[in-house]
């Protein structure tokens, strides 16, 4: 498994998986851990053939990534592999996207928003945080200094195809398309940031947002999308220089339960199915020459994302987040085999 002291291998889309530890609750359900990490870049999922006989198994679906992530490797070692190569890209005039996929309660807010110690979350330990101090210490490097770039911050949830600002008491925003293909979310929260505390102020106001007002059971941050952008801009024209955006999806269970009886809900899982499905095509389509056709538009999530799928310069990262537990077992195998098709 990946210790952090690995090379980092250069790709222009990377996908990786990470499974988290089996938790107390799991445990002591006396669930069982189905996952293993064999190297640095296979998963494979042990499915049991029936759940009285957990010693019979049917043969094990191995899947192979970029990087394999076990369940000791720290958000740290994560990181480094996945949204830091990115930090250049921004610097060099691109466009970055960062996205956690996987189902509800796989890790995906634990590893981009940073853990939950009770009910306050260590926004530090997350990705949105170690990308935002990487982004500074660029910004001070010799290389990068004399180009006096500014760094503004925005934090928005997509829910049920509509974009809700997290810096501003969760507004309703409008998007709108112009003659030549430019999104714009109109009113969006776009806050000049000029240190790193500065900006993990922004990201705690921002989850603590997403997280108020619901209940566990019934969480409204399963069923959006979360997007925190870091975007640098030249100075006096204040044309975008590069932009990095980081994606805690909704979960992709949602996504799948379209059998609701609830019309509500069963709006809510279509847009998600058509919005991850959508997410995908884009991904594997990056860089490609004439990809004008691709299905942008499907979904608020695609098309607000539009100019980071564009362009030579973009570049990508999926880390698709896996649940331990046997009961978990055909989540797993259906987040595996959309990260599978990714690249
Ligand atoms: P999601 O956002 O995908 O629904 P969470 O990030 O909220 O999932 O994680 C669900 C639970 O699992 C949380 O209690 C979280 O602290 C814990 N968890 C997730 N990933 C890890 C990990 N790598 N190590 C330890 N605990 C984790
Ligand atoms: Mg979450």
């Amino acid at each position: 498994p990946l210790t952090g002291n690995e090379p980092v291998e250069d790709h222009q889309i990377t996908v990786c998986v990470r499974k988290r530890p089996l938790n107390k609750k799991e445990m002591n359900k006396k669930e069982v851990d189905v996952i293993s990490v064999p190297t640095r870049d296979q998963m494979i999922v042990h499915e049991p053939k029936n759940k009285v006989d957990l010693t019979k198994y049917l043969e094990n679906q191995k899947f192979r990534f970029d990087y394999a992530f076990d369940d000791s490797c720290t958000n740290e070692v994560v990181y480094k592999y996945t949204a830091k190569p990115l930090v250049q890209t921004i610097f060099d005039g691109g466009m970055a996207t960062c996205f956690a996929y996987g189902q509800t309660g796989s890790g995906k807010t634990h590893t981009m928003g940073g853990d939950f110690q009770g009910k306050m979350q260590d926004c530090k330990k997350g990705i949105y945080a170690m990308a935002a101090r990487d982004v500074f210490m660029y910004l001070k490097s010799p290389k990068y200094k004399p180009l006096n770039l500014i760094v503004s911050a925005s934090f928005f949830e997509i829910y049920s195809g509509k974009v809700f600002d997290l810096l501003a008491d969760k507004a309703k925003l409008r998007v709108l398309e112009d003659g030549k293909q430019q999104v714009q979310i109109v009113g969006l929260t776009e806050k000049v940031v000029d240190n790193v505390d500065e900006v993990l102020k922004l990201i705690q106001h921002g989850n603590a947002a997403r997280t108020s007002g619901q209940t566990s059971a019934n969480s409204n941050s399963s069923r959006s999308h979360a997007v925190f952008q870091i975007v640098v801009r030249s100075p006096g024209m204040h044309r975008v220089h590069g932009k990095f955006s980081l994606i805690d999806l909704a979960g992709n269970e949602r996504g799948a339960d379209t059998s609701s009886a609830n019309r509500q809900t069963r709006m809510e899982s279509a847009e998600i199915n058509k919005s991850l499905l959508a997410l995908k095509e884009c991904i594997r389509a990056l860089g490609m020459k004439g990809n004008n056709h691709l299905p942008f538009r499907v979904s608020k999530l695609t098309q607000v994302l539009r100019d980071s799928f564009i362009g030579d310069k973009s570049r990508t990262c999926m880390i698709a987040m896996i649940s331990p537990a046997m009961s978990s077992c055909e989540h797993s195998l259906n987040t595996l085999r959309y990260a599978d098709r990714v690249k």
